[in-house]
């Protein structure tokens, strides 16, 4: 079941092209265009170095210069750079293209991947996790092949060519200019790459995510900032991992602002060999013309000749954020699915059972051996302190996990042999987040029928009670909610989600009665909604108000994720077990909540 991992484990750019699948040709067809792009970038180079021979060649007799030679060099430059200009231009077409479309493929898979993931998977911090990679590092990819391939394609092949054809010059003069080469490289290993600059690359890294977090978390616990008037101690905390970022950077800027220089110095140190060579070689040299023009030329290309080399060592850097990113993307295209079963079985009728049922979220276990039997057309209602594992109950009837032991079946059937869509056809699900899509309240109300006319949509918001709120609104039904549309009050979504499950009409529901957000105004048109809702139907309640449960066929009072007492109402309070203390608690609360509101009201 398990297929994290199941294959050796590919990175970086490796694992990046293999994501990419078929569109990694385009990003080919770039790099090779790239090549093309740096001959012709270079062939200037060695029509200089010809015009300038001819040029040396007949100083003495300036009549003997071939002219049309020198101007077919010319024309031969012009049109190189001509060529080098056009070349580029389509090679980073096709890069950005490569980028585009291997964006898509990812996006694709991800999205593919996220549908076959299971429910649990999307908890709050996941799903800011998956907007993160589908986002920023789904981005960076773009902005690496888009910009970066060319780059590097033409920083490697660059030097390769310059240092082939400096060779077929005059090998001397290339080994000359050849000499900072191996020293910088042996610079670089040792001050750039050893154990203590990565683990330095590292804390920078923690760093700047440590205080990326820190401002995230700022911006977004604002609220709760203001309301507890905690506004200086959170913006200390704020400060603090500001200046720890801006004292690590000093730090790091400091140390390699010796290092740094004297590496570059290296790096075009090129001439200091090749001076000295140059001038024990032209005096010992026969054809002084000869020789002038390769001085030239090696004093032209030789000092900047490893330039290219050294915006590879800025790739390395991006490198390393993309293998950073293509992880991440890894850690959800590699997550266990949720098994699909083939058999596809149907629940046979509308009950559900719990038979032992044992389930942990990672290492922490939550549910105990729990086993219960909601019959058909009958209302369980689950009770217990917070963080009983009442909520976690009714998640695992949506199979949003799956259990660790035991056995949940729908309609006598094991939920593992039900194919999710049929699962979901039996069940509808009205849990406190009534989530909201991006469109028309309209739309929102029919994802619980997709063929529902728009009567059929007004009749199940005039039972949920929302119909009334929706006609106030500009726009009626068809007004946009969700993420950027008008805002609803937590109690309208949850009856536009109730209306959803009333739509669905489905003959399992299971609903958490919380109405945190709700007013009494609300709460009453939702407890009405309620009763709507669940008429005939084989209901799982997650009871907040112990009040609306007293006629509860079956009422299970959970603790520390155990089953601790079940039966009616009238025989848990007899026993004066937890139930009674949860009643007795719950009754003194209500008549005092009714004598506050007696009071103002009088
Ligand atoms: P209840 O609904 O009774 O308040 P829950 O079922 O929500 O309880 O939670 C039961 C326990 O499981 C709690 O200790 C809670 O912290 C933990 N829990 C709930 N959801 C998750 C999750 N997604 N990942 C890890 N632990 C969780």
């Amino acid at each position: 079941m398990n297929m994290k991992h199941s294959k050796k484990k590919k990175t970086g750019l490796i694992r990046l092209l293999e994501i990419a699948g078929r569109k990694k040709w385009w990003l080919f067809s770039s790099m090779i265009l790239s090549v093309f792009a740096t001959i012709a970038q270079f062939i200037p180079f060695i029509a200089v170095y010809l015009i300038i021979t001819e040029l040396a060649g007949n100083a003495t007799n300036i009549a003997a210069i071939d002219q049309s030679y020198v101007y077919r060099l010319a024309y031969i430059s012009l049109a190189a750079v001509g060529a080098f200009g056009l070349l580029l231009y389509v090679s980073s077409m096709l890069s950005h293209i490569a980028a585009f479309n291997i964006l898509y493929e990812i996006r694709i898979k991800l999205a593919d991947k996220l549908s076959r993931l299971p429910m649990g998977y999307f908890t709050k911090k996941a799903t800011g996790e998956i907007t993160k990679v589908m986002s920023t590092d789904v981005e960076r990819v773009e902005l690496f092949i888009a910009h970066h391939i060319p780059d590097i394609t033409s920083a490697i092949v660059f030097p390769i060519l310059l240092i082939i054809y400096l060779f077929s010059v005059d090998w001397r003069l290339a080994l000359a200019a050849l000499v900072p080469f191996p020293i910088a490289i042996a610079f670089q290993i040792i001050m750039f790459n050893s154990q203590a600059t990565k683990e330095k690359y590292k804390q920078y890294h923690d760093a700047l995510e440590k205080m990326n977090a820190t401002v995230v978390e700022y911006v977004r616990g604002m609220p709760v900032v203001k309301v507890f008037n905690q506004s200086v101690d959170a913006f200390i905390r704020l400060k603090k991992d500001i200046f720890a970022y801006r004292d690590f950077t000093k730090g790091i800027t400091k140390q390699y602002s010796t290092v740094y220089p004297a590496f570059l110095t290296i790096l075009s140190s090129s001439l200091f060999f090749i001076i000295p060579v140059a001038t024990m070689l032209l005096l010992q040299s026969p054809s002084y013309e000869n020789f002038i023009p390769k001085v030239f030329l090696f004093m032209i290309l030789g000092g900047g000749m490893f330039f290219p080399l050294f915006k590879l060592m800025w790739i390395g850097g991006f490198l390393r954020e993309i293998s950073i990113g293509v992880e991440r993307i890894d850690n959800i295209l590699l997550s266990t699915e949720i098994p699909e079963t083939n058999k596809s079985c149907i629940p046979q009728d509308t009950s559900i059972e719990f038979k032992n049922v044992t389930f942990a979220y990672d290492d922490t276990s939550v549910l105990k051996d729990v086993s219960f039997t909601s019959k058909p057309n009958t209302i369980t209602a689950l009770v217990g302190p917070s963080g009983a594992g009442k909520t976690t109950i009714g998640l695992l009837i949506a199979r949003f996990w799956d259990i660790n032991n035991g056995e949940i079946k729908v309609g006598g059937v094991g939920i593992d042999e039900i194919r999710i869509e049929d699962l979901m056809d039996h069940v509808s699900f009205v849990f406190q987040d009534g989530f909201m899509f991006f469109d028309t309240i309209e739309e929102n109300i029919r994802m619980g029928n997709k063929t529902a006319s728009k009567e059929e949509v007004i009749k199940a918001a005039k039972a949920a009670q929302c119909h009334e709120f929706i006609e106030q609104l500009p726009k009626g039904y068809e007004t946009l909610v969700g993420e950027g549309g008008t805002y609803l009050s937590g109690g309208e979504q949850q009856r536009i989600a109730l209306a959803r499950a009333i739509l669905k009409d489905s003959p399992i529901v299971v609903l958490d009665e919380a109405t945190a957000y709700a007013d009494p105004e609300n709460e009453a048109k939702i407890l009405a909604s309620f009763a709507e809702l669940t008429k005939g139907k084989t209901v799982i309640v997650i009871a907040h108000r112990l009040s609306t449960i007293t006629n509860a066929d079956q009422i299970l009072v959970i603790d520390k994720g155990s089953i601790v007492e079940r039966g009616k109402h009238e025989v848990l309070i007899s026993n004066k077990g937890l139930y009674w203390r949860m009643w007795e608690a719950y009754s003194k609360s209500r008549d005092w909540t009714i004598n506050v509101k007696g009071g103002r009201s009088t």
